[in-house]
């Protein structure tokens, strides 16, 4: 049954191929049906696009209906996903565009983007309703902050970390209790709505994060923390900050504990970095000196945090970071006219631009894969981890290409392409560095091949 559908797929790829190729090719009266032509108020390129339409709402319908789901392309989305990008995409273009610039040279992300963000349902996406969310898919988390970053990646990775990150940790995690309590301020758009932050990394512990050096010492009703996190994301703006610290270093890893804490019991920013890249991004350094947290504050038992802290997944940044660059650069090359002639029609240029269009089609379809068998509860670590290392070199290809096929211009600070390429350099870094991502990827073929 399955090879029967693939060949109705191939089937009618093969019977819509040819007929979109000939009116570019073919002139009137050669070859081609005039007459059907000529009985509709479309023009040839028109009634084709139409037809097309019309073909892909069909194969749509038709490949969303429960029995084909399992054969879906990846580009295949739920009619939720559908308009979620379309909403992301108009707030990114509506809110986030016009203050990029200023963001970026200020080193600032400004309050009223993310007032819209939580406005526009925007920060609890997998959240349930009952907490104030979307309630909606993990894919739909991966389609936002790949929206937002094709416009700036500053705003997409403050989404990321709240919503995949702090949002996922609660929800997986938490208790009843601590649910009711943090979900919907992490997710409504109301008075008490609040940033959140993950505190993993430390001066001496990046690609090693298990050796954290900060201690939790119980004192009583709290825990009481002692120690320093490095490069921490959001924490310039956040009110909920997930810490890890180790309540018993004699277990190693296993004594690593996930607190959740908010400002106002008295976290400090003791500096904040300037930064090559995503520079609207807030990255801090926080100072822990006898800090109390109570002991209701634990996420996921004590001992566990190592567990929550390996359940990371993020690659799509990356992949909207290169598609938002290629879309700057590539209309700009059908313009620019050098030797007579739209210098994005030169070979040398067409061939580029080509190679870096399959580059980016496969980070992103390794990036809905692995989103969708995370959904599906099939294993996804070596799938994200191929995701977020190819994402991140197509990032850095694409956005350095871009600001060559750009000229001078790409050069300067006023298209904003040299910001995608700024901003690129960081997925090689957070999350995983790409040799971390290589280790876990080469360790799956070891144990599969020996
Ligand atoms: C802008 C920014 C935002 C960040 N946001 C957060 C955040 O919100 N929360 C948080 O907890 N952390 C955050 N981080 C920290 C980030 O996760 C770490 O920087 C990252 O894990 C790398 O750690 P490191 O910087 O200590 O580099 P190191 O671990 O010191 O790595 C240095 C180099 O050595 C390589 N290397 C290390 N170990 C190996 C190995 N075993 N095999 C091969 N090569 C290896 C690395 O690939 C890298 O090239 C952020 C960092 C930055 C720059």
């Amino acid at each position: 049954m399955h090879i029967s559908v693939i060949f109705a797929i191939v089937g009618l790829t093969v019977a819509v191929a040819p007929s979109l190729a000939l009116p570019s090719r073919v002139t009137r009266g050669e070859g081609l049906n005039w007459s059907f032509f000529k009985n509709s108020r479309l023009t040839p390129s028109e009634q084709i696009a139409a037809d097309w339409r019309a073909e892909e709402a069909k194969v749509k319908a038709f490949s969303t209906t429960s029995a084909w789901r399992t054969i879906n392309s990846l580009h295949t989305f739920s009619e939720e996903e559908d308009l979620l990008r379309e909403s992301v995409k108009r707030f990114a273009q509506d809110v986030v565009r016009p203050k990029v610039r200023e963001m970026d040279e200020n080193e600032l992300m400004d309050s009223s983007v993310v007032k819209g963000l939580f406005e526009q349902g925007l920060m609890g996406i997998e959240t349930s309703a009952e907490h104030g969310g979307a309630g909606s898919s993990f894919t739909s988390a991966i389609i936002e902050i790949e929206e937002l970053a094709k416009v700036d990646p500053s705003v997409s990775v403050l989404c990321d970390v709240h919503n995949t990150l702090v949002n996922t940790v609660i929800r997986k995690y938490g208790t009843s209790n601590q649910k009711e309590r943090w979900l919907p301020q992490l997710a409504e758009s109301k008075a008490r709505r609040q940033l959140g932050s993950f505190c993993l990394s430390e001066p001496a512990s990046g690609s090693d994060a298990f050796a954290l050096q900060t201690r939790a010492t119980r004192g009583g009703d709290n825990w009481i923390i002692n120690g320093s996190k490095m490069w921490i994301t959001n924490s310039y703006e956040a009110d909920v900050f997930l810490i890890f610290a180790n309540i018993d270093p004699s277990k190693s890893y296993k004594g690593i504990t996930c607190f959740v804490a908010t400002r106002d019991m008295g976290i400090q920013i003791a500096k904040k970095e300037q930064k090559l890249g995503i520079r609207a991004s807030s990255t801090c350094t926080l100072n822990f000196d006898d800090w109390k947290v109570p002991a209701e504050n634990v996420i996921g038992g004590e001992g566990s945090g190592y567990k929550i802290a390996i359940e990371i997944l993020n690659e799509a940044q990356m992949v909207g970071l290169a598609q938002g660059a290629f879309d700057k650069a590539v209309p700009y090359t059908y313009e620019r006219k050098q030797f007579g002639q739209p210098v994005g029609t030169f070979q040398g240029m067409a061939f580029q631009i080509a190679q870096a269009a399959i580059d980016l089609e496969s980070a992103q379809l390794l990036t809905y894969n692995a989103a969708r068998r995370k959904e599906e509860r099939r294993s996804f670590t070596k799938e994200a981890a191929m995701a977020k290392y190819w994402a991140s070199v197509v990032a850095q290809q694409v956005s350095g290409q871009a600001i060559e096929w750009a000229g001078g211009v790409g050069f300067t600070r006023e298209t904003g392409i040299e910001k995608f390429w700024r901003d690129s350099k960081i997925g090689a870094i957070y999350e995983g560095t790409s040799n971390i991502q290589l280790q876990t990827i080469s360790k799956f073929i070891q144990k599969e091949y020996s």
